[in-house]
């Protein structure tokens, strides 16, 4: 048992029944909703008997939602994907600091917000794939996403795109201000088409021959090789995939998040579900629930994940990341890329 979970028991026995049945609950609000999610909820729920409950939206629409409560706010967790929207949260000042001995031991150090005002419990990496019949010699590296030799091959989604300013932001963090608004331009001149769709759209340009080379979060390919995507899992075999920079900086890495609401009516057992969401179980269901890799290292992961290979994963603190990502969103703005 967890020491914020010990002492929360012992608080609620202390003070008595009216206690215990504001104690025993926790409120989630959440823009992640996959099946595996119940399970995970449902472990936690056995385990102490805190009854969660779930308010699902759209990030963006969850944050306003506790800004607008503030202090009434019943909110005691944000739960969320990519640096961009956690980093957003911070800055809207939905979340606080949670200062917790499990999270800072099992959550790699790169992985956690510099105040732990949010942790990354699952991670994605957002790499190259390519035609194997149209690609002889596919990008090695995000770099030649830019080298002319691709040009009217690359199909990569919008700029309005969460995973793309993450992705900007840690090339801006890696090689400064200047060669990361050089290499966008090089990527918007090797456009085969307008940005459109979401990740799994560039994968299926792939399958069409429309596109050469495109980019996407692993989990989307994966979610192909599990089960029936249109367009895409009918192509597997022309799909080629590159996790690029294994030379460098290694391949870029996202996360799934959570953090601490800001008035978290329930702090303490706040801080025992995100405790919960680094145990080896929870890792389990938190990942595989979207074929992602579980943050915690040795946890196993979906065995089609494990089998895209091992690779070097760029290993940047995220939150350097963030710190450029309006930096990113202005170059997207300066080089045309829609
Ligand atoms: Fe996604």
């Amino acid at each position: 048992m967890t020491r914020a979970l010990s002492a929360l028991l012992a608080t609620s026995l202390l003070a008595g029944t009216a206690a215990m049945a504001t104690a025993q609950e926790l409120n989630i609000y959440s823009s992640r909703h996959y099946d595996t999610d119940e399970r995970l909820y449902s472990e936690f729920e056995e385990q102490t008997g805190i009854t969660i409950n779930r308010i699902e939206g759209n990030a963006d629409e969850l944050m306003a939602r506790m800004q607008a409560e503030g202090r009434n706010s019943p909110a005691d967790i944000f739960l969320t994907v990519d640096v961009s929207r956690l980093n957003r949260a911070v800055e809207a000042g939905v979340l606080q600091p949670v200062d917790s001995a499990i999270l800072e031991a099992r959550i790699p150090q790169h992985l956690q917000e510099a105040e732990n005002r949010w942790f990354g419990f699952s991670q994605r990496s957002r790499i190259i794939f390519y035609n194997t019949e149209l690609v002889d010699t596919p990008p090695m590296t995000y770099a030649d996403l830019a080298d002319p030799a691709y040009e009217g091959m690359v199909c990569i989604r919008s700029s309005t795109n969460t995973y793309n300013q993450t992705l900007l932001a840690s090339i801006i963090a890696h090689e400064g201000e200047a060669e990361a608004r050089d290499w966008a331009a090089g990527v918007v001149r090797n456009f085969a088409r307008s940005p459109q769709g979401g990740d799994t759209d560039q994968l299926a340009g792939l399958a069409s021959g429309e596109c050469g080379v495109a980019v996407s979060n692993t989990y989307y390919f994966v979610r192909a090789l599990r089960e029936e995507v249109d367009g895409v899992t009918e192509h597997l075999d022309v799909i080629g995939h590159v996790f690029p920079d294994q030379d460098g900086n290694g391949a870029h890495m996202n996360v799934s998040g959570a953090g601490m609401a800001a008035y978290a009516p329930h702090p303490d057992a706040a801080v025992a579900f995100l405790e919960y969401l680094a145990s080896d179980s929870a890792q389990v269901y938190f990942s595989s629930g979207n074929n992602e890799y579980p943050a915690v290292e040795g946890v196993p992961m979906v065995e089609e994940l494990a089998g895209l290979g091992d690779f070097v994963a760029d290993d940047i603190d995220l939150t350097d990341v963030a710190n450029n990502l309006a930096t990113a969103q202005r170059i997207f703005n300066q080089v045309g890329w829609p």
